[in-house]
């Protein structure tokens, strides 16, 4: 075992930021009346989610920031404006998503198609890039709803959400659009007026806000009815005592999330590409699953052919390394991930595929320290596999 830890799974969750603590100290001790209260005591409670609101309306450029509704999660915000907005369109039967979504956009959408929706879900390409000529086929006079995520979680791959508006507009011009932003949010900028998003969800724990808090963007035009009904708060779409400190908190982290988009785009990007080219350079077996296809920049993920992901990812624990596999262990049997599969990755690179995830706090060290690992622990892990055939026959086609 090792006391070293390098964190290269920020797309599941991320290290809160010193500032965001700070930020919600106050509101934890001595700040703790409930905003809606009328005494004195209350202003800097009720001032805390104003600025908050004014902070994640400005981070996602909304025209006001009465469009902007706090939710505990990107979950909620997901539930909220899909059930929320066909509710208030029931003679509309029909909606669309992608076979790539997150659980919670695709497990709700589940549930609908019980309900007696008809549900269309499209595919993407062998990248993950989105089929949007299948989009527009299926947009139509019954379509109520339409969700797609703006960046993949396993992948990075980025929906080009202005074309998907457009599209879906052209098509049917009530048709309302869900993006998931929970994958974008802190790495690329969010415009929801210049992408054309009717709502909009982000959540707090994937950019250095703590968990338990998100928002969900809802446009003047779009109107929902509220998933969690009782007392009149965030003017009655979501009741319950607001979180006055995780909201001051995910204000905070929209403010240094905003500010840090360009270290984003380059650092964080430049050792998310040395990381992937020292492993494509140097593993024989590894390939890009994601090809050319547009990401976030701190995403890859990487296809170990002939091995499993799980071993690797316990040989990468036992050196203190923390990253994710394409796998998800459902009931004892290993189960590929449905996005890999949507991508039609080869059977032989599916269950050994890694997903990293890096952030603002990922160092040169971490990056030199993973590329100088990972070929001996894919070596050790080839040896295991019972594919020895196929393995000599890919070392023999890519000459090492
Ligand atoms: N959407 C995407 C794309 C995600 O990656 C996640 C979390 O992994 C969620 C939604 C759910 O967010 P939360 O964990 O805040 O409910």
């Amino acid at each position: 075992m090792s006391d070293r830890l390098i964190y290269l799974d920020n797309n599941a969750t991320t290290q809160v930021d010193e500032q965001v603590l700070e930020e919600m100290l106050p509101y934890l001790k001595g700040e703790y009346a409930n905003p809606s209260s009328m005494y004195t005591f209350a202003k800097k409670s009720s001032n805390a989610i104003k600025e908050a609101r004014v902070k994640v309306k400005e981070f996602v450029n909304a025209e006001s920031e009465r469009e902007i509704i706090f939710t505990s999660c990107g979950t909620e915000s997901a539930n909220t404006a899909i059930r929320g907005v066909l509710s208030m369109n029931k003679d509309k039967r029909h909606i669309i998503t992608t076979k790539v979504e997150h659980p919670c956009v695709l497990n709700v959408y589940k549930s609908l198609e019980k309900q007696g929706y008809n549900v269309d879900y499209i595919g993407v390409n062998s990248n993950g890039e989105l089929d949007l000529e299948e989009l527009s086929n299926k947009v139509n006079g019954d379509t109520a709803l339409v969700s797609v995520m703006y960046a993949n979680n396993e992948t990075g791959v980025i929906n080009p959400i202005d074309k998907v508006s457009e599209i879906i507009k052209s098509k049917n011009k009530n048709t309302k659009l869900y993006v998931d932003a929970v994958q974008v949010a802190g790495k690329i900028p969010i415009d929801v007026q210049a992408c054309g998003a009717d709502m909009l969800g982000i959540s707090g724990h994937k950019f250095h806000a703590p968990k338990g808090v998100g928002a969900l963007y809802v446009n003047s035009k779009t109107i929902i009815t509220p998933l969690i009904i009782g007392g009149h708060q965030e003017k009655g779409k979501r009741a319950g005592t607001e979180n006055v400190p995780y909201i001051a908190g995910l204000g905070k982290a929209c403010e240094i999330a905003q500010e840090n988009l360009h270290y984003e785009a380059t650092e964080v990007k430049r050792l998310r590409d040395k990381l992937e080219q020292g492993i494509l350079k140097n593993i024989f077996n590894a390939r890009l699953n994601t090809g050319v296809a547009n990401r976030v920049p701190n995403t890859t993920n990487i296809g170990f052919e002939y091995v499993e992901g799980e071993l690797i990812l316990l040989h990468m624990s036992d050196l203190g390394i923390c990253a994710s596999s394409g796998s998800a262990c459902t009931s004892g049997s290993l189960e590929p991930s449905h996005v890999l599969r949507a991508m039609n990755v080869p059977f032989t690179a599916i269950h050994g595929s890694i997903r990293f995830s890096l952030s603002k706090y990922t160092t040169e060290k971490d990056i030199d320290y993973v590329n100088s690992v990972m070929p001996e622990i894919i070596e050790k892990i080839v040896k295991l596999s019972p594919y020895q055939d196929e393995l000599a026959e890919l070392r023999r086609r890519k000459g090492v």
